[in-house]
């Protein structure tokens, strides 16, 4: 007689993009079978992008990591054998004990994931920072950490202030930086039902992107102008007395200041600077502060520049003059790349941020946490992710445990990096697949996936949600929180002897003050989440932030002056062209998960490099022809798109399959990020030319 089968439908948070999707794994026997769309509201409203609809395909890659395993081969060649639990979690902590004991705990490096759970991201940062070594950061570095910087600066916190729905309230959307069409397809429907409902949306990017096209406004600007284009808007609202004078006198201080700085930048320098038309400048200016109620989102077409955190503060500052913050309809939107980043900067697992932003520089602030933890003292800041590369080359840095990242794909200048791992005398790599980065390790710890673990994640909008376990995890592979538990107490720390992911977010709950009263029984029974801050189990949670105060020190936020800054690497001769990296809707940061999706690899099977006709027929190249593009740091091939939707003088390329190999290490000095989205290139056909 044949056995009935148990299918389950269970939710769980889409493990791609920062929207925070909820959709149904569904499974037979604890097998994972398919996707179901989620009925019962929230933010996705049952819908779902190409990547979420793909979201099991690679849960049941024959590939996945089932145990854990010890390097025996070169580094690099990929070649490992398999071992027990025991025997890995034994031989990490040995040899992290030998090299703090020789080289000191400073001497190794963490880098967490905001892929994983807020709980697993608590624990990473705890065990890095009680192990001693105060380096410990993750990709929220490459992607939002001049967001952070730059918002805490005006605002006092480095987060989206309004919640999606008030998309659907507002007149005037500038999109700046951003391509939510590719990158967010889910809140792309809000601001086209926005549109519909009569808003305005103005577009800065140098490619007509498929969000470009929707826009009433569209400003095709020069990569690594963004400061002279917000300045010369704010010259626009400000000459035409068009900002909101009430709100800069009750709520801001800086105006006169800012007045003066841009004052500078009139539309007609900014057309030299930005090579958008002053008229197209002063249009887009005047339709923004007077719609009334504005939103400006924006993401690493904004960030990701030496001058990110300043550019960030530019449209804080954009935003602020006009009044569009803490009121219904208004906001600032950094949309997030990764779905647990917002989550992974909450835990602390920032170099500069102990856990709910306590400033890791400040000793009063290492000493509340490390009373907290039952220790009595926790180290001081170290080195952000591309700082522990730069330093592994150099030797300074000896060991490194990586969980659920790749920098060998992900990081700027990719040769440096794998250089760099080479050189160490330890890697630790925890994750799904044997990725690129894994492919170095000495010991890789198998790791349980999305669906097969449970935990709270924190979306781009302050959301907390439960996402719970569908399945069983391959093998022998654990969840990233049961797998650093047992690291930490090899290595001899205390208060790592958990029960479950509850236990640890209850953890939370008295040790991040904005996540107090987001219990996980509070999560678990509530399908909509919850948004921080949210300081008792009886309160609400907060959708609109600043609504009566700031969260800087005097309660008013802060008007900041910044000056246009020439990017690190400009064209010349040898190297005319910029190129910018971009992304695209059916893959997903280093292809990890969705380059093992076949419906997603059919449709989105390879890399493509960008180029305006114009420079197409001044370098000889056609429409599919295969080419190199070269920067000082490497070449990539890739075939050629002829598409007027660049501007003349820039090539974009798709990062997933690797072209990091051409990006630069140049750093923002504020907040470290890279400039990923200006270096200067040039195009070789392949076979000469
Ligand atoms: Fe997942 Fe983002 Fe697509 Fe939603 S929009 S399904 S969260 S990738």
């Amino acid at each position: 007689m044949r056995s009935v089968s148990e299918v389950r439908l269970t939710p769980v948070i889409c493990p791609f993009c920062g929207f925070g999707c909820k959709l149904y794994v569904r499974s037979i026997d604890g097998v994972p079978a398919g996707i179901e769309f989620y009925d019962k509201g929230g933010v996705n409203e049952g819908k779902l992008c190409p990547k979420g609809v793909a979201a099991v395909d690679f849960l049941r890659h024959p590939e996945r990591l089932r145990k854990p395993l010890r390097r025996v081969g070169e580094r690099g060649e990929g070649r490992f054998k398999e071992i027990s639990w025991s025997e890995a979690i034994k031989e990490v902590a040995t040899r992290l004990k030998e090299i703090k004991k020789v080289f000191g705990a400073e001497s190794v490096g963490f880098l967490s994931s905001a892929r994983c759970t807020n709980e697993e991201n608590y624990l990473m940062q705890k065990l890095a920072r009680l192990y001693g070594s105060g380096n410990i950061d993750h990709c929220a570095r490459l992607c939002h950490s001049a967001t952070v910087a730059g918002l805490i600066k005006c605002l006092g916190a480095g987060a989206q202030s309004s919640p999606f729905t008030d998309i659907l309230k507002t007149r005037v959307i500038l999109v700046w930086g951003y391509n939510p069409a590719e990158t967010h397809p889910l809140l792309m429907r809000y601001v086209l039902k926005a549109k519909d409902l009569g808003a305005k949306l103005i577009v800065v990017d140098p490619r007509r992107t498929r969000t470009a096209r929707f826009a009433d406004i569209h400003l095709q600007i020069r990569p690594g102008t963004d400061i002279a284009l917000a300045n010369a808007m704010m010259n626009v609202i400000i000459s035409n007395d068009l900002y909101d004078r009430d709100f800069i006198v009750r709520r801001t201080e800086g105006f006169e200041e800012l007045k003066k700085l841009v004052m500078k930048y009139t539309p007609k320098y900014a057309e030299e600077v930005t090579g958008v038309t002053a008229a197209l400048i002063d249009e887009a200016a005047r339709t923004f502060a007077s719609a009334g109620r504005g939103v400006i989102m924006w993401a690493m077409g904004l960030t990701q520049h030496t001058v990110g955190t300043y550019n960030v503060v530019a449209l804080a500052d954009l935003a602020l003059l006009c009044g569009y913050v803490g009121r219904e309809g208004c906001g600032v939107y950094p949309m997030r790349g990764q779905n647990n980043v917002q989550g992974a900067c909450d835990m602390g697992a920032l170099v500069e941020f102990l856990p709910g932003y306590r400033p890791a520089a400040a000793e009063e602030k290492r000493r509340e946490v490390a009373k907290l933890w039952g220790v009595d003292e926790l180290p001081e800041p170290g080195l952000t992710v591309v700082e522990m590369v730069n330093e592994a080359g150099s030797g300074r840095i000896k060991a490194m445990y990586i969980m659920g990242e790749n920098p060998v794909v992900s990081d700027p200048n990719t040769s440096h990096v794998i250089k760099a791992l080479n050189n160490l005398e330890f890697l630790v790599v925890q994750d799904i697949f044997l990725t690129e980065t894994a492919a170095y390790a000495d010991i890789v710890l198998p790791a349980a996936a999305y669906a097969e673990k449970e935990g709270s994640l924190t979306s781009s909008e302050r959301r907390v949600q439960w996402s719970f376990k569908a399945a069983e995890p391959p093998g022998e592979a654990r969840p990233d929180w049961v797998i650093l538990s047992s690291v930490a107490r090899e290595l001899g720390l205390k208060g790592f002897n958990y029960s479950s992911p509850e236990d640890i977010l209850r953890e939370i709950n008295a040790v991040v003050p904005q996540y107090r009263g987001i219990t996980p029984e509070r999560l678990k029974s509530s399908p909509e989440g919850v948004f921080w801050p949210c300081p008792s189990e009886g309160h609400p949670g907060t959708m609109r932030l600043y609504e009566e105060r700031f969260l800087t020190c005097n309660g008013k936020a802060k008007l900041v002056g910044v000056e246009h800054r020439e990017p690190a690497e400009k064209p010349d001769r040898e190297y005319p062209l910029i190129l910018t990296t971009v992304r695209v809707v059916g893959q997903y940061h280093t292809l990890t998960m969705t380059g093992r999706s076949l419906s997603l690899v059919r449709r989105w099977p390879e890399p493509y490099v960008e180029v305006n006709p114009e420079d197409a027929r001044r370098y000889g190249v056609s429409d599919g022809d295969e080419v190199y593009v070269v920067t000082r740091r490497g070449r990539y091939k890739c075939k050629v798109k002829v598409t007027s939707s660049i501007r003349e003088g820039v090539v974009a390329i798709p990062w997933h399959w690797g072209a990091n190999i051409l990006t630069i290490d140049a750093l923002d000095p504020t907040c470290k990020i890279p400039e990923y989205k200006v270096c200067a290139c040039r195009i070789e056909r392949v076979g000469g030319g």
